[in-house]
This record gives structure tokens, sequence and C-alpha cells, in this order.
């Protein structure tokens, strides 16, 4: 199964200020190993990650690949793999087309890996945009309580997503447990 995860809240600890270097970019305990275990049990795994601190002159994507260069090699050292990265580099008032909610960055992932849809794929996310932008394009929304997830628990419950059945897991560690289960899927 292909699954995409957002990044901040997910992958790594945010706590709403922008990771701007290697070094402030902290996994979340638990976090690397899930990779690396959904790997092993032969799943493929894309990132989708809003990256408007680009945008905003925060860090460029030379920082951006060594953010990224960090959670790879953490997930390599694991015995796992991330598949492909993709980031919206735009600020909210560019008006791309990839920016989450909106879908070009699940686009990206799906001509990636040369698929028709992404109809049966799982899209992980701690905040209300990434679940909008994966039931969009057919994924299966997931919600981690980690990063903005318990903000975003509290409002889904006042104002669901149209149609979308979105799972809620404690973390990616958790949500890993259940997938690999018999019972879980
Ligand atoms: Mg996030
Ligand atoms: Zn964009």
């Amino acid at each position: 199964m292909l699954i995409i995860l957002d990044r901040d809240g997910v992958i790594n600890e945010y706590d709403g200020n922008y990771i701007c270097s290697a070094d402030e970019w902290i996994p979340i305990p638990g976090s690397i190993e899930a990779i690396a275990r959904l790997c092993n049990a032969g799943h493929r795994i894309a990132i989708a990650t809003n990256q408007s601190g680009i945008a905003r002159g925060f860090y460029d994507t030379d920082g951006l690949d060594a953010m990224h260069d960090k959670l790879e090699h953490l997930v390599e050292a694991e015995g796992g793999c991330v598949d492909f990265i993709a980031y919206c580099p735009h600020h909210p008032d560019d008006q791309c087309r990839c920016r989450k909610p909106l879908t070009g960055l699940l686009e990206q992932i799906r001509d990636h890996f040369h698929l028709e849809n992404l109809q049966g794929a799982i899209m992980i996310g701690d905040s209300r945009k990434d679940l909008e932008a994966g039931h969009r394009v057919g994924c299966r929304p997931v919600l981690v309580r980690t990063g903005n997830g318990l903000d975003t628990e509290r409002h889904l419950d006042a104002r669901p997503i149209p149609g979308a059945e979105v799972v809620i897991y404690d973390n990616l560690g958790r949500f890993t447990d259940a997938l690999l289960s018999a019972e879980g899927w």
C-alpha cells in the first residue's frame, strides 16, 4: 500500500513554530521506527509537506534538503526508506496548486509512482488540510494526535469533513501497530 505522510507534527516535533534547520528537525519518538516497520512490511512511503517557510525566507531549498537528508538517513539507519518527498515552497497568497488542502503534491506523488489515481492510499496528517487533500483524491484520511492533532480532532468534531471517514490514532507508531496487526485494517 502507498502511505503518504505529512511531515511536521507527524514525523517530527512541531509546536507551531517553523522548523528552519536540520538541527531543529527532531523526530517524534517512535516515528522513524514506524516508517521503517511500514517499509519492511512492504508498504511504500511518500511525504507531502507544505513548506511556506521557503517563500517567507526563513530557510532555502538547501536548508530543506538538509532536513530531508537527516530524515532519510535516520529512516535508512532503521532499515527503511522514504521513496519520495513532495513539498510546496509557496506562500499561501501565491495561489499555487500544490499547497494542501489543494492536491498538487498528491498528484506529484501519484505521478512519481506511475499510478492512475490514489484510490486506496492512506494520507496521514495532523492538520485538517492534510485530511482534506487526501480525501479529495480518494485516500483514506488518518489523523494523528501529535503536532496540531489534538486541536484538529476537536475542530473535526464540530465541523466534520463532508463524506470523509477520518480514523484517529495517538501517533504514527500506534497507526503502524494497527495497520500491521491482523485486526486493524
Ligand atoms: Mg503537519
Ligand atoms: Zn505550492
